[in-house]
């Protein structure tokens, strides 16, 4: 039976410390400071700035929400991102993803200023992260690299599966793992033999969005499983995309869904905001 890996206490005790960080921020005239631009009406997107306005107050940081129609255009977006830029009092800036058709996502991202990219979506701390300069990390791999640290879960020479190329996980991920010196291999939708790959893996990472995609059969016995995948199911529970039931009687760690790599996706976001906070000091 598996250990479970609990992002949620553990997220809980990382925002915890970073509250005590904010405070001390504070006390020297620093409030740190979130702003966060949601364009359209994507109700999951609605729940996610929720949830993160509610980490942030929790943690004693300000969140500013702009909350912009469907029909907004590049021009409107781009420049609200400038005059978020020149805010001296705004440390980060977090552009909520989808976004309409009409708007170049990955080009607003290269618009927020470096210094203010809490998501690590700017395609310049996307290069810092690959050639191994401090940059702000995405923050879901960032919170799977904390997760396993928390753990005592060593990556160096193991050989790790990433499943999805994202470049808002997979991809990011394979940076994290590979300075960790793990010897990485990255499965997509064109990837055969996905189970032979899985098979052989002693760390198992997935970010798919297939409901119980990754089965028993495929895992070694005694394989790490980290389980990014959030699927609504017909009930309106919240699976992954691990069949944890199974997978959880042979993996030697595992992470539930809910309540495993989302929490820390969360906490990563402020720790990040914190980050950026302390550079302004
Ligand atoms: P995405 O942009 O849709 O990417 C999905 C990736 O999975 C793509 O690289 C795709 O391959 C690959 N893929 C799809 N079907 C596959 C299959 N049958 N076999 C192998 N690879 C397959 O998704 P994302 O934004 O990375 O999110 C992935 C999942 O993680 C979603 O469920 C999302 O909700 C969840 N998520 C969770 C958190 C969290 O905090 N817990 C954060 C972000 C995302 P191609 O590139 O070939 O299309």
């Amino acid at each position: 039976m598996s250990q479970l890996i609990d992002g949620k206490k553990l997220a809980k005790e990382i925002r915890a410390e970073l509250k005590l960080e904010v405070d001390e921020l504070k006390k020297l005239g620093i409030n740190p400071k979130l702003a966060v631009i949601l364009v359209g009406e994507d109700p999951a997107s609605k729940v996610y700035v929720k949830n993160k306005s509610n980490a942030c107050k929790k943690a004693g940081i300000e969140f500013e929400e702009y909350l912009l129609s469907t029909n907004t255009s590049e021009e409107e977006l781009f420049s609200l991102i400038k005059k978020l830029n020149g805010k001296d009092d705004v440390d980060g800036i977090l552009l909520q993803s989808p976004v309409p058709k009409q708007i170049n996502i990955n080009k607003a991202f290269s618009l927020i200023s470096p210094e203010k990219d809490v998501d690590g979506f700017n395609p310049v701390n996307v290069g810092k992260l690959a050639i191994g300069e401090d940059a702000f990390i995405s923050c879901t791999p960032y919170g799977i690299v904390k997760m396993l640290e928390a753990y005592d879960i060593d990556v160096e020479g193991k050989n790790v599966a990433i499943l999805g190329r994202s470049n808002i996980v997979g991809k990011p991920l394979i940076q994290c793992m590979l300075k960790k010196n793990a010897t990485v291999t990255v499965c997509h939708s064109k990837t055969k033999n996905i189970e032979e790959i899985l098979k052989r893996s002693d760390v198992i990472i997935s970010a798919i969005g297939k409901a119980k995609f990754v089965k028993q059969e495929m895992v070694k016995e005694g394989a790490v499983v980290v389980d990014v995948g959030i699927n609504r199911m017909d009930d309106g529970s919240l699976v992954g995309d691990v069949d944890f039931e199974n997978v959880s009687k042979i993996a030697s760690f595992i992470t539930p869904v809910p309540g495993g790599v989302g929490p820390m996706t969360i906490a990563m976001l402020i720790n990040n905001v914190v980050k950026a906070a302390k550079e302004r000091k």
